[in-house]
């Protein structure tokens, strides 16, 4: 089965203004990377396909191969593969996709998906809900709240907001998969409250409400019983999810999670290498003008 998605934010131009040619397939063993590779973007089949359908999401390329292209073959099963006569469009020599404007639109896409209507929360009198998210949303889009693409945090996968900076840095630029849309909720929620002048959190309150908010979002979203972990069962951020997701179910269930679950939560936090240094650290929410 062919997944497709109509994107949230349509295209407005295709062709894309300023190609450097248009490229008329003449053979079914053509594919993205055969014309990448032809036309000088050897090591990035999707720079192209990001050109013409400015999105890095498979299931929209797929929506865009068929309503613009006139896509109808497949030889996976699973996308849409070019037709002899199918048109895409070549980028000037040395083009480069905008990362960072990539990455915005998957953090609005991510916070307009309808799991995020269930993840509701309190901490110290601060509320986390859905016009939370929506505010960071409207933050976003009026860029009161920035977002960087910053490759080199690929690999230390501490994905962050910045407070002082109203800032969203992310390791990766598409959000196709719950584990990196419940990445963005997490980071959210810390914009969230950023937002709501949480300045009386310190950091390991803050941390517990964006990784119930994260675990909320996961748990609803795969819908299956299965939860966010760490990389092994047991390890500390294992720990951390562990907790987190028992005080989101309690909240999705509609009760009052259980003291316990929450001090075992904040316990695992302070314990994890990560926060151990400041997690009795204020916080610097000062709210986003
Ligand atoms: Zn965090």
């Amino acid at each position: 089965m062919i997944l497709v998605r109509k994107p949230k934010f349509e295209l407005k131009d295709f062709p894309p203004k300023g190609h450097r040619l248009a490229h008329t397939v003449r053979s079914e063993e053509e594919n993205w990377s055969s014309v990448a590779r032809d036309y000088g973007f050897p090591d990035d089949p999707w720079a192209i396909i990001i050109y013409n359908f400015n999105t890095r999401e498979p299931r929209e390329v797929n929506w865009y191969l068929k309503e613009l292209v006139g896509c109808e073959r497949t030889t996976d099963g699973k996308n849409y593969s070019f037709s002899i006569g199918s048109t895409i469009y070549i980028p000037p020599e040395g083009w480069k996709p905008d990362y960072d404007e990539l990455l915005r639109r998957a953090i609005l896409t991510t916070l307009a998906m309808p799991h995020i209507q269930r993840i509701r929360l309190s901490i110290k009198g601060h509320n986390v809900n859905v016009s939370s998210y929506l505010r960071v949303a409207n933050q976003v889009i009026d860029r009161a709240i920035r977002v960087r693409y910053d490759p080199r945090l690929k690999r230390s996968a501490k994905d962050f907001y910045d407070p002082v900076k109203n800032l969203f840095r992310f390791g990766w630029y598409y959000a196709p998969d719950v584990e990196r849309q419940a990445t963005i909720v997490h980071e959210a929620t810390h914009a969230a409250l950023d937002g709501a002048s949480a300045s009386d959190l310190v950091r390991r309150e803050s941390e517990a409400a964006a990784y119930i908010a994260q675990s909320m979002f996961a748990w609803v979203a795969w819908g299956d019983g299965s939860r966010l972990g760490g990389a092994s069962e047991g390890d500390a951020l294992d720990t951390i999810f562990s907790n987190a997701t028992e005080i989101a179910k309690a909240i999705l269930a509609d009760n009052t999670p259980a003291q316990a679950d929450v001090d075992l939560l904040i316990k695992a936090i302070r314990e994890h290498p990560w926060y151990s240094a400041d997690h009795a650290k204020k916080v610097k929410y000062h709210g986003i003008p």
